[in-house]
């Protein structure tokens, strides 16, 4: 063949993987704790290990450049966090996935490290924010959970590099199908891969990929060593198995949401949708010049009647599911204030829906049913 064949046939067949000593096209689980010294090529799992090895080079093909495996998406940004310095400072989008938001300010507060949060889509907010000399990280998610504001990371990352600081990017609501941030300007790109990168609501994983060459890896390969934070071979396994359909799923749940969110668009019982495929969507121009491959499955839909409103819809679903977590074939719905108000300028009747891979004419059905008999 001459060109070389399209990421989702990559994807489909395990990037070709046939095993050299026995012919099996699925790889095996290496559960080995620890390797011989006479062969050199790993020494202690906690290190590394070969399925898990495995796992991370066909995500560091689909991220663009070499990939570390976390136990968690938690655990991959808390390693990208672990490398700024006792008098550093970073600049964080006003909104940010509540747990890495929490470890952002327990470091600002236990540790001597700056955290600012500014609207990273206003340029001039992010360059107000920059202390010179001091300023070595910007974080930003590219669809921000829960709000799906979409960020311009062309755009941010020249800020950022003007500045003298790493681009980071949480790309979790957007997979390297639809965008891959490094090829953007970003430096860092981390994903929690439990999410679409699994997308079976049975794996808790994180991901790292960084610019060949950057010696920020060493150091967070540094980091996961001593944290013993790396990504089990079973759950690299499963997330494996996982990537061979993410084209599919990720298509499927893409097309679904933005039949889901036309629908709903102008119901009379939300305030709004916020779906980056909207044309209606603040930042819709931007998510249209940087998703490539769909606009993903995430929404925000603001019950109109408050809090107690969007509760009650949350708990009438029955056919979606009403619990935690994003990104898997099945759909999900979640009151998130409860969760995050103390950190998050979330609005108080945000129900944030992941949709999944089912008929949308079902899902429609059933959210008609919810919002009817609140
Ligand atoms: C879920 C999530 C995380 C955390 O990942 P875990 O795998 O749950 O540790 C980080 N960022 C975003 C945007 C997420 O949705």
């Amino acid at each position: 063949m001459a060109e070389e064949p399209h990421v989702e046939s990559l994807l489909a067949q395990g990037y070709h993987f046939v095993d050299p000593d026995t012919g099996a096209i699925v790889p095996p689980i290496h559960l080995s704790a620890t390797f011989h010294h006479s062969v050199d090529a790993f020494g202690y799992r906690r290190e590394s290990s070969p399925t898990t090895a495995m796992a991370e080079r066909m995500l560091g093909e689909l991220n663009a450049g070499p990939t570390l495996a976390f136990a968690s998406g938690i655990s991959a940004a808390v390693a990208i966090l672990e490398t700024v310095r006792s008098g550093e400072h970073i600049i964080a989008h006003h909104t940010v996935y509540q747990g890495i938001k929490r470890w952002m300010m327990r470091q600002a507060e236990r540790r001597h490290v700056a955290v600012s949060f500014v609207d990273v889509r206003d340029g001039e907010a992010v360059r107000a924010a920059v202390r010179p000399g001091e300023t070595v990280l910007v974080w930003t998610e590219v669809v921000v959970n829960p709000t799906c504001e979409v960020v311009d990371l062309r755009a941010l990352s020249q800020l950022a590099h003007a500045a003298g600081a790493r681009l980071a990017v949480d790309a979790t609501f957007t997979p390297p199908l639809t965008i891959r941030p490094l090829d953007l300007g970003a430096d860092l790109v981390m994903q929690s891969a439990t999410k679409y990168l699994n997308g079976h609501s049975d794996v808790v994983a994180g991901v790292v990929t960084a610019r060949a060459g950057d010696p920020i890896l060493e150091d967070l390969q540094n980091v996961r060593k001593l944290t013993g934070s790396i990504l089990h071979p079973l759950d690299a396994w499963l997330l494996m198995r996982g990537l061979r359909t993410l084209a599919l799923r990720f298509e499927r749940a893409s097309a679904n949401a933005l039949i889901v969110a036309r629908h709903f668009e102008r119901h009379p019982a939300l305030e709004r949708v916020v779906y980056p495929g909207l044309e209606s969507h603040p930042d819709h121009a931007v998510a249209a010049g940087e998703l490539t491959g769909g606009y993903g499955g995430m929404m925000a839909l603001h019950v109109r009647g408050g809090r107690d409103r969007a509760v009650r819809v949350a708990e009438a679903v029955r056919l979606i599911v009403q619990a935690t977590s994003l990104g898997g074939v099945e759909s999900l719905l979640e009151y998130r204030a409860a969760f995050e108000a103390d950190v998050n300028p979330v609005p108080e009747n945000l129900l944030r829906l992941s949709v999944g891979i089912e008929n949308p004419q079902d899902l429609i059905a059933d959210l008609e049913q919810a919002l009817s008999e609140s």
